[in-house]
């Protein structure tokens, strides 16, 4: 029985597909844990049916603090409801919200009765400190970075805390979770890792530049990095890393350095990249590039966004569409580097032919390398503070104004909000978002997981590739039919997921 429960809500249909390690509750839990206080971490996601008996039964030790890590859109909506729940049966437990959404919009989340304290930023020295006050039954909150509070009916917010955890790979408590619990599209095998934090860009859509202050970027040196991976190795018989930095190769030395420390241990292993960017692909040398075959990176996801000059201007991508061309030209070369790229639209300014060229880039990529693959066409999300959420506002768009609207706020229907839209392009918009996901190997090719649900969407993208070719050939969005056949599918997995089915062991 916990001094701390954390909990871990569900993040929807995509629980699915990618269900990674609560690394947030698990940085944020390491000095606690250290200091000497009892820590429980139920993750939703592995208990889906049963989440409401679990938390109960936790309850009766009356824990301090039930801590939530919550990420914007359809998290909120379970974390509202497990905070309702844990309000009802223990309200003398503080409910304490940290992650993404609640470092970005203090104000509007704290701003609610079930909520009574918030964690903005790296959440361990806050949540130690909070826990030793309440230990200690005082209130003398004002002393903790990062804290925001109420006090005599006021949101108090405490000084801004670093916006990264400092915590050495040997104190991140990995007992706390099932590790065995979690997947990359079936993959168990897989460890989930973040060597960085942070990003030295600006990109006005990213969330990034909000949460590390002064575009900060901070890293683990490449021995702590390796020495991390052979952790891993040894202890959880990993046979895949996935990187999940912002940012990975702004020092291209040290990165340089990882994969050779990593090709002198002779591992038997691959790696997954997350946030690469163009330019530093298009300064990748041939020896980095065979470097990183050699050591079996598989997959790299680069941030492509948009096929328009005038629309990556302005998200300050700093990056052009002949840049994008010449790097996936350059990475058929290397046909053991798969990549994936990410793509958006729905930007306020962008007009129906940004769209198109941004579809015809699609096309193109998958044509030229026919081992690439392109992420979902992602819907543009107005992010309180960023750059285009000023312009988003400029052109009518109304924010959301509660936590329940923001958990509507998804991605398949996130155009329905934006005034800038036509209907016109918002139904191309949905439209070219299904064909994306088809128009490419990937779910074949990727999606591990052994379930009948999965057998159907595989026998689908078979049957209806033709079609999305075509529509992304002649940008036809007319009938979008299985726009919503797929909102549909994505509803019921939601509904009738019970994901206990992957928890067997490695
Ligand atoms: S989109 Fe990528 S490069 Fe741009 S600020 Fe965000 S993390 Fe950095």
């Amino acid at each position: 029985m916990a001094d701390i429960l954390l909990i871990f809500p569900r993040v929807g249909y995509g629980d699915l597909f990618i269900k990674d390690p609560p690394l947030a509750l698990l940085y944020a839990s390491s000095i606690a844990v250290k200091d000497g206080f009892t820590v429980k971490i139920v993750d939703q996601r592995n208990c889906y049916k049963n989440w409401k008996q679990i938390i109960e039964d936790e309850l009766k030790a009356k824990p301090m603090i039930a801590g939530l890590s919550v990420m914007t859109g359809r998290p909120i909506h379970y974390a509202i409801e497990i905070s309702k729940f844990i309000k009802q049966l223990a309200p003398k437990t503080a409910i304490v919200w940290g992650g993404h959404h609640p470092t970005i919009l203090p104000e509007n989340t704290l701003d609610n009765p079930f909520i009574d304290f918030l964690i903005r930023g790296a959440g361990s020295i806050p949540l130690a400190a909070l826990a030793e006050t309440l230990r200690n039954s005082n209130d003398a909150f004002d002393d903790i970075p990062g804290l925001s509070y109420k006090k005599n009916q006021k949101l108090i917010h405490n000084q801004d805390i670093i916006s990264y955890e400092k915590v050495p790979f040997q104190e991140i408590p990995y007992h706390l979770v099932d590790m065995n619990s979690y997947h990359r599209l079936g993959n168990k095998n897989i460890f989930v890792i973040m060597t960085s934090f942070g990003c030295p860009h600006d990109c006005s859509f990213c969330y990034a530049p909000l949460i590390y202050r002064n575009r900060r970027w901070a890293a683990d040196s490449p021995q702590r990095t390796v020495d991390h991976m052979q952790m891993a190795i040894n202890r959880f018989k990993v046979d895949s890393f996935s990187i999940i930095d912002d940012n990975f190769f702004v020092d291209m030395k040290r990165a340089k350095d990882i994969f050779e420390m990593i090709k002198e241990k002779r591992w038997k292993v691959s790696f997954q990249l997350r946030g690469v960017r163009i330019d530093d692909l298009d300064r990748m040398n041939d020896e980095m590039l065979l470097l990183m075959e050699d050591v079996n990176v598989r997959h790299i996801m680069i941030g492509a966004e948009s096929a328009s000059d005038r629309i990556l201007k302005l998200m300050n991508k700093k990056i052009t569409i002949n840049q994008i061309i010449r790097v996936s030209r350059k990475l058929v070369k290397y046909p053991k580097i798969v990549p994936m790229y990410n793509l958006l639209t729905g930007i306020p300014g962008e007009v129906l032919s940004d769209m198109k060229k941004t579809v015809d880039l699609m096309r193109q990529l998958v044509k030229e390398n026919p081992c690439c693959e392109i992420s979902m066409l992602e819907h543009f999300l107005p992010l309180p503070g960023t750059k285009l959420f000023t312009i988003a506002k400029e052109k009518g768009f109304s924010e959301p104004q509660t936590l329940e609207t923001w958990s509507k706020f998804e991605s398949e229907t996130r155009a329905d909000h934006y005034p800038w839209l036509t209907n016109k392009q918002r139904r191309y918009i949905r439209i070219m978002q299904v064909a994306s996901l088809f128009i490419d190997n990937k779910i074949k090719r990727e999606i591990k997981i052994k379930r009948f649900e999965i057998g159907m969407l595989v026998l689908f993208s078979y049957l209806y590739r033709f079609i999305a070719r075509f529509r992304v050939k002649f940008h036809i969005s007319v009938l979008p039919a299985e726009y919503y056949m797929l909102r549909c599918f994505n509803r019921l997995i939601e509904k009738m997921t019970n994901l206990d089915f992957i928890h067997k062991k490695r």
